[in-house]
């Protein structure tokens, strides 16, 4: 059993003046302290809450007699945060002046600090004894607490000066319970496609996170250009429409869709999902050809690495289990006789040196994460859906392994799982 963590983003109601106020003076204090904190701690390279605690404490409290003595406590975990990662930052030779600065401050809050009032409110402690504050709640923070997640102590506040609203940073957390699993769901993750491998079928889920991200490039690069040249580097102007783009948020949609598919079809089966393990470098090399290393970067952390790491965070939050497997080779072997695949310039289907059988190339590296997964891992001797393992070439003959069902993405945006698949009439793709 583990235990997962989300924050959730919640506003509360326009507040009185008066009490709008008192956040805005314990917001001063409070910053005062995190300044004269992170000061200290990067001066005498100090990163431990604890020590930082046993030291300035005493001081503190003096200084702000009238403030609930917890804010000290919270600053200095606040502060050794700052301070640690603006140390290493240094260490490395990247930080960019002698001490950090504290631009945007949000209080930290203990259980000491505030309090659930029901669960439309809450009560903060500030010098001024305790404020009710009432919290403007959505349908996702009720989701979260309908489906038996519990808000813990932490929480940060912000102060949203503008419309006189504290914007509260709620941690909320659940126990999950891992299954055992009863098989496996294998994952191969390119730059265009995510291939599925369950239950003897490989499903391509068409992603286009290539273009996307080529697409989004040049939209930045000509707003950059246009945008810069008319109104300055720095303009508001240009900024606004950078942001208008929504650039990121497109791009978490669309994966975090992708990713539900995935960890649901995983769930509704009690499977594992198999995944390659990712090195610090480009996956295989493959988007090597991109001369710009910038947008190398981008595609990279759009498609392999982010979509892994969402696959990762989404997989813990239910409970289903995550292998890794060594990447090598999984596109250049046949999977049927472990002899090399040729590919044709730049095409997607290959040829056993062997068997003379035709592959598609994801279809190839779907198969081998499993058969590697397989053999890495006996001891829970999970089932693995109908594909013989012994070289028999019977299920894998058939051609559903050679040619994978493609998926465009206008599909399965509004899938829940895969098991979509069974209910829409899809077309095989030869690709
Ligand atoms: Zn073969």
């Amino acid at each position: 059993m583990s235990e997962v963590a989300r924050t959730v983003v919640v506003k509360s109601a326009p507040l009185p003046r008066k009490a709008f106020r008192v956040f805005v003076e314990l917001e001063g204090m409070y910053r005062n302290m995190v300044e004269q904190l992170v000061l200290y701690a990067v001066r005498g390279n100090i990163a431990s809450f604890t020590r930082l605690r046993a030291l300035k404490y005493r001081e503190l409290r003096s200084l702000y007699p009238q403030l609930p003595s917890h804010y000290v406590y919270t600053a200095c975990q606040d502060a050794g945060a700052r301070a640690k990662s603006f140390l290493r930052i240094k260490r490395r030779g990247l930080a960019e002046r002698e001490h950090p600065e504290v631009k945007n401050v949000s209080i930290w809050l203990d259980d000491h600090l505030w309090k659930l009032d029901w669960l439309t409110a809450i009560q903060i402690a500030t010098h001024k004894g305790w404020i009710r504050v009432e919290l403007e709640l959505h349908k996702h923070f009720w989701r979260y607490v309908n489906g038996g997640w519990r808000i813990s102590s932490e929480a940060k506040v912000k102060l949203d000066k503008k419309s006189r609203r504290l914007v509260v940073c709620l941690t909320i957390k659940r126990h999950v319970e891992a299954y055992k699993p009863r098989g496996l769901i294998a994952v191969d993750v390119n730059e265009d496609h995510v291939a599925v491998l369950v239950d003897g079928g490989v499903y391509l889920l068409e992603t286009r996170f290539r273009d996307i991200v080529l697409g989004y490039y040049y939209r930045r690069k000509r707003i950059q250009e246009k945008y810069g040249k008319l109104y300055g580097v720095h303009s508001r102007i240009k900024k606004r429409a950078l942001r208008k783009l929504n650039e990121r948020k497109k791009k978490n949609d669309l994966r975090w869709k992708l990713v539900n598919i995935i960890v649901r079809t995983a769930k509704e089966r009690q499977y594992t999902i198999v995944l390659e393990r990712l090195g610090k470098n480009p996956a295989r090399g493959m988007i090597n050809y991109m001369k710009n290393d910038q947008l190398r970067h981008r595609i990279y952390q759009a498609s392999f690495k982010g979509v892994q790491r969402a696959i990762e965070e989404k997989a813990r939050e239910h409970g289903v289990p995550v292998v890794y497997v060594d990447p090598k080779n999984t596109s250049r072997l046949c999977s049927l006789h472990g002899t090399r695949m040729v590919y044709d310039n730049g095409s997607r289907l290959g040829r056993c040196t062997a068997g003379g059988e035709v592959w598609h190339r994801d279809a190839v590296a779907c198969y081998n994460l499993l058969l590697k997964a397989l053999r890495s891992d006996g001891s829970s001797a999970p089932s693995y859906g109908g594909l013989s393992v012994d070289g028999s070439p019977v299920p894998l003959g058939s051609t559903a392994t050679h040619d994978p069902t493609g998926i465009p993405k206008s599909l399965w945006i509004r899938w829940k799982s895969l098991d979509a698949t069974n209910k829409n009439k899809l077309m095989r793709m030869s690709i």
